[in-house]
């Protein structure tokens, strides 16, 4: 039973396979939008192409579903690096998005919109921004976006130094992920914590992390999110001054952005990580050439002030104070220009550099001094970011982080366990059926084995005589007649013999009549084997018997009669005598035989013939066998 379910279920399962693939047919030239995620992130590109090319289809249809075309150009745009068309997009979108809006939609541009804050380094805007996102994602129960805002606002949180509650909040999203098991996320909160342990200068755990993301985001084939990881460790090897394999993954970050098709911020991005590794590197020479090709070309502002930092830097070491001055106004102008920054590691840096400029100059006094203002905010900055404290909190958040992923792993493999003691109990539920089942056929077969066994037993019974196990009255009478009447006669003659048990009342009366009884079945041995396979012995009456010998003429029948009569009347029979020694009897037969002839073509004819013949051998003197003749004319049968 058990089986067939499963056979229907595959049925339907390939019926319904066979449709899903008829409709995907039908469905080519049309993307479905709200399934297209996982592709968008493997083909940003082709798919940007289709949603350009398809844009009238959906921007008539409905206003949901030219926002949904909105939104998954807006992911295209972003992944492929279009970030001014992305504006527009979100733009449009902001300015279509009513009550009416389904929620997922309105979320998800609101965290778009707080990724561009943050690109256009507007900090707090993209956290309050990104803040409203979490707070929708939670309320109506969308996990993935929720936890997409939490690591979102925790970068941006990182971006302006709050490291703890940065680490805090991802720490709580990367929990929600893993339950989620949602890989895609949790290698985009790795890829943050590699941000974010860069910063706090814990390189190697930094360069962990990436590598973490960078395997998931392999496995998923998302080229764009490769591309970021990759560009990740360029960074934090930058940071960690092992320059030549910083330069490594900037090479690599620098072909592999090829996936977008002009992609000037990439371009940007890796000729500014490549200028800064050179420099860090002391190759000012080289790293000037390329500083100046970054900035022609457009990029970040604040990318922009670092790179302004480090052409101070090359400046001053290449001894261009001028250059070196102008380059350090660019940068403070920047920075003038992002109050998130002040007073943060990158801001004061300047102060440093100035100081180091002043030096240059020889105005020592101006250099102490603003080394002294340097030292200041650096304590201060340090104080706001105590190593110690973030130690703890890492430390914490780490243990903390394995835990979960312990008790997720046993609750998986209890999952699993119970899983597979359900497949079990199914198992052996299958198992008492099919023994059932086998039980039920075996106990039907021997039934029909036993009832077939019955009825041949009565079937014997029917034409068998109990006594003598020859064939009883009624089958040898029948046999006869059908003999008789199915023959050519004239061809095939039928005789028979008639026999009797000579004196048989006397045996009884002498031996008793169990003694009777054995010579019966003796006699009937003896006959039986006396005879053809083909001829029939039946007990007619008490003790005689009536022999049917098919294809016999009557000399033939006289010869066998005559040897019967022979064995029988030589055959020892034996009386037995309680304590006594056992008494040996002789008995004899008398054999009345008859053929089948021109006049004689009945079954009764023949049989009274075979009479007069019995008669005839009695009246003879008995243990004889007698052919019937036309003279005789007693009957045995009236004489009893
Ligand atoms: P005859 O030589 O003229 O045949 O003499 P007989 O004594 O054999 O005479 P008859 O054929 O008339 O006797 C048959 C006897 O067989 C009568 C009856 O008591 C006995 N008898 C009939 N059926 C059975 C039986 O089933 N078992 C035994 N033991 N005796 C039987
Ligand atoms: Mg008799
Ligand atoms: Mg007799």
């Amino acid at each position: 039973m058990h089986f067939v379910y499963r056979v229907i279920i595959a049925i339907v399962l390939m019926s319904s396979l066979v449709t899903v693939k008829v409709v995907q047919a039908t469905e080519t030239d049309r993307l479905n939008l709200q399934g297209v995620n996982h592709e968008l992130n493997q083909q940003p590109w082709i798919i940007y192409q289709q949603l350009q090319s398809q844009a009238d289809e959906y921007i008539n249809t409905s206003p949901n579903e030219h926002l949904w075309w909105l939104l998954r150009k807006a992911q295209a745009e972003n992944l492929l690096y279009f970030f001014d068309k992305l504006q527009k997009t979100v733009k449009t979108a902001q300015s279509l998005i009513n009550d009416k809006t389904p929620p997922r939609i309105v979320i998800n541009f609101t965290i778009f919109q707080g990724i561009i804050l943050q690109r256009d380094g507007k900090y707090q805007e993209s956290q309050r921004i990104l803040k409203q996102a979490k707070q929708a994602a939670k309320i109506h129960k969308y996990t993935d976006l929720l936890v997409t805002a939490k690591l979102e606002l925790a970068y941006t949180r990182s971006l302006t130094e709050l490291y703890e509650s940065s680490l805090t909040d991802l720490q709580k999203a990367y929990v929600e992920a893993i339950a989620l098991d949602d890989k895609f996320l949790v290698a985009r909160i790795n890829e943050v914590y590699g941000a974010i342990y860069g910063y706090l200068h814990d390189y190697g755990q930094s360069i962990e992390y990436y590598q973490k993301a960078l395997t998931s985001y392999q496995q998923l084939g998302y080229p764009a999110h490769e591309v970021e990881a990759i560009y990740g460790i360029a960074v934090t090897y930058r940071y960690w001054e092992k320059y030549d394999l910083s330069l490594d993954y900037y090479y690599r970050y620098q072909k592999a952005i090829n996936f977008s098709p002009n992609n000037v911020d990439g371009k940007f991005y890796a000729l500014y990580g490549i200028s800064m590794s050179l420099a860090g590197k002391g190759d000012c020479t080289k790293a000037l050439a390329h500083i100046e090709e970054a900035l022609n070309v457009t990029g970040l502002i604040d990318y922009k002030a670092e790179l302004f930092k480090r052409q101070a830097l090359c400046f001053i070491a290449l001894n261009k104070l001028n250059l070196a001055e102008k380059s350090l106004d660019n940068a403070a102008s920047i920075f003038a220009e992002i109050p998130e920054l002040k007073d943060t590691r990158w801001q004061i840096e300047v102060i440093r550099i100035r100081a180091q400029l002043s030096q240059a100059k020889g105005e020592h006094e101006k250099a102490y001094n603003l080394l002294k203002l340097f030292n200041q905010k650096e304590v201060a900055q340090l104080r706001k970011n105590s190593a110690d404290r973030l130690l703890r909190v890492r430390g914490t958040l780490e243990a903390e982080r394995q835990n979960v992923e312990i008790s997720l792993l046993q609750q998986r493999s209890k999952v699993h366990e119970l899983k597979f003691a359900q497949q079990k109990q199914e198992n052996l539920i299958q198992t008492y059926i099919i023994s059932f089942v086998i039980m039920l056929i075996l106990l039907g077969v021997a039934f029909i084995y036993f009832q077939w066994r019955y009825s041949k037993k009565l079937l014997a019974l029917s034409f068998r005589d109990s006594l003598s196990n020859s064939y009883n009255r009624r089958y040898i009478f029948n046999f006869l007649d059908e003999l008789i009447s199915s023959n050519d006669l004239e061809k095939n003659q039928v005789s028979i013999m008639l026999i009797d048990i000579d004196d048989f009342k006397q045996i009884n009366d002498l031996y008793g009549h169990s003694f009777g009884d054995k010579v019966i079945r003796e006699v009937a041995k003896i006959s039986n084997s006396t005879v053809r396979v083909e001829d029939a012995v039946g007990r007619v009456g008490g003790e005689e018997f009536l022999c049917v010998l098919p294809r016999i003429d009557s000399v033939q029948c006289l010869h066998i009669a005559q040897r019967l009569v022979k064995t029988v009347a030589e055959y020892d029979f034996y009386v037995e005598n309680k304590g006594e020694n056992q008494q040996q009897i002789n008995i004899t037969l008398s054999i009345g035989i008859s053929t089948t002839s021109v006049e004689t073509t009945n079954s009764a004819d023949v049989y009274l013939e075979a009479d007069k013949a019995l008669y005839h051998a009695k009246y003879c003197g008995k243990n004889r066998a007698v052919k019937y003749q036309h003279i005789m004319q007693h009957s045995y049968l009236k004489q009893n």
